[in-house]
């Protein structure tokens, strides 16, 4: 089957889940049994997110094969539930590459390089090299920002001009904002965006507007009547408890059948084994939990809650499998002192000390691993926060004063964590980081790792520089430290634990292949030993 194509364009403001409609698409999709797969345009000039800084542009996410993205595949890797590829994310910075290596290959001799059809014919040229690659059924392709964007004008003109070629159905997300003391819901703005389309020769086939309440009958009809569109095909998307709620919302407005219509695609029906399941596990966020376990997530980007995107759906999954809610506190690591951090985390049940970058905030949370360490609140530390772990054991137990990491400290005497071997010397910053996924060798089966992944051997992806200084390694685990995980090799030090209690840290990210059908394995644990504590309370 030649691939199809539903290309998600985004209107008047950013912040309005055009990532979540893109993955309720890729989901809906699939519950039809169709090899499906996203695109993302991103009109960045960077390469990719590895250089950008996640209190801007929020967490950036690593795949298997080493490619650092932006948070939305996040997103479309939890709705889709396929591993993806760095290939699928195409930013500005990538194709003006492209067409400029050409140029200087000598590819376009006597011409004058542009924008069009250059440019847009390299993008329309990837993406078919991606949907033939790939055997795809249909390709979602989601644009990166707002329309009228100078950033992202040439990715929708090359959408406009691989309509002309092949199936391509567009699909708008739009604000209906509402107004006054009757919250009235105002469609002017989106009548007016609609137009906007259509003067770069776009006509959306289905217009999707994001609401605070229900959409309105009369504003549906009124949309229906400026956009030439049936009353069907305006759909509402309104807030809902969850984001995995979306699709359901989706489906019942018929969303399915319409887009499938507009495609060219019928005859088949829903797979309603894939669909049942889904409910089932959506309903265990929506419904009212069991019992709720607050988790304090100790960083240094906590004011842009973005940056730790994946945490926060990673314990929103492991907490709904075990029928709990939660309560996440955002805390500041900044604002954690050894004398206020039995206040700041007064009432946690867990803590989670997440990963970053830099020497800014980490005294604090040292401070709280300490508190946790000494309190027994279960603890659980990812790269950066598995790091602060190791120092934190180093100072206050090993009594190894002044333990650091060379990263805050370049002169440090006790540099308890050190730049890997294979980094000495790296000085380009793009994409030179340890990248990917990597496999962990678990040391005992007597071990936190061991009774959370239930394996010897285990895969997680990572991004980092440093690791755990070997030199250190006998002293840490003579007094009671364990290293239960460690590369294949034995090299490097992958998984630390505490021996009494629950505190554990590790050098990868799990949060990033967290799946509502599969909650990372030390989520889940956390979340078991927060609730455990919870109870004892
Ligand atoms: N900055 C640390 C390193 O590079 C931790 C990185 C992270 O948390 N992702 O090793």
């Amino acid at each position: 089957m030649q691939t199809k194509f539903v290309v998600v364009l985004g209107s008047l403001m950013s912040g309005l889940g055009k990532g979540v409609v893109t993955s309720s698409i890729l989901k809906i999709l699939d519950y039809y049994d169709y090899h499906v797969f996203p695109v993302k345009f991103d009109g960045y000039l960077n390469y990719d997110c590895g250089t950008m800084n996640p209190y801007r542009h929020g967490e950036v996410f690593v795949l298997d094969d080493k490619s650092e993205l932006d948070m939305d595949f996040g997103m479309y890797e939890r709705f889709l539930e396929k591993d993806l590829k760095g290939e699928f994310s195409i930013t500005g910075g990538k194709v003006f590459g492209l067409v400029t290596s050409k140029e200087r290959r000598g590819d376009y001799l006597g011409e004058d390089v542009q924008i069009i059809p250059h440019l847009t014919n390299e993008i329309i040229s990837n993406i078919e090299q991606i949907s033939s690659r790939n055997k795809l059924d249909v390709l979602v392709i989601e644009v990166g920002g707002t329309v009228g964007d100078i950033e992202n004008n040439y990715f929708i003109e090359a959408m406009r001009q691989l309509s002309l070629k092949h199936k391509v159905v567009f699909v708008n997300l739009t604000y209906v904002p509402e107004i006054g003391p009757s919250s009235e819901q105002k469609s002017k703005p989106t009548q007016l965006a609609f137009r906007s389309l259509m003067q770069l020769g776009i006509k959306p086939q289905l217009l999707v507007c994001r609401s605070e309440k229900k959409l309105d009958q009369k504003v549906r009809k009124k949309l229906a009547l400026f956009t030439n569109l049936n009353i069907e095909n305006i759909i509402d998307d309104q807030n809902t408890r969850s984001i995995y709620e979306l699709p359901l919302n989706l489906l019942s407005q018929n969303f399915d059948k319409l887009l499938l219509k507009e495609l060219g695609l019928g005859g088949r029906k829903i797979n309603k084994k894939k669909l049942s399941k889904f409910k089932e596990r959506v309903a265990k966020i929506t419904n009212p939990p069991k019992d709720t376990v607050k988790i304090a997530i100790v960083g240094k980007y906590t004011e842009l809650q973005d940056s730790y995107a994946s945490v926060k759906e990673a314990i929103i999954h492991a907490a709904a499998n075990q029928n709990l809610g939660t309560e996440i506190a955002w805390i500041n690591s900044e604002h954690i002192n050894g004398k206020n951090a039995k206040n700041v985390l007064f009432g946690m049940d867990g803590i989670i000390i997440p990963g970053g970058f830099g020497g800014r905030g980490i005294d604090g949370m040292i401070d709280a691993i300490q508190y946790s360490r000494e309190k027994n609140i279960p603890c659980l530390g990812i790269c950066l926060g598995m790091q602060a772990m190791a120092i934190e054991f180093a100072r206050n137990v090993c009594m190894i004063k002044g333990a650091t990491s060379s990263e805050f400290d370049k002169n440090a005497r006790h540099k308890v964590i050190d730049i890997m071997v294979s980094q000495k010397g790296i000085e380009r910053k793009g994409g030179t980081m340890r990248l990917g996924a990597w496999k962990c060798k678990i040391k005992s089966k007597d071990t936190i790792a061991y009774r959370a992944y239930g394996s010897n051997i285990i895969s997680e992806r990572h991004r980092h520089r440093y690791e755990l200084n070997n030199k250190y390694a006998r002293a840490l685990e003579r007094k009671g430290l364990i290293i239960s995980g460690t590369t294949t090799d034995g090299k490097l030090v992958e998984i630390i634990e505490w021996k009494n209690g629950f505190g554990i840290g590790t050098q990868a990210h799990p949060e990033l292949k967290s799946r509502l059908s599969n909650p990372a394995p030390l989520f889940t644990s956390l979340i078991k030993a927060a609730h455990k504590r919870a109870q004892e309370k």
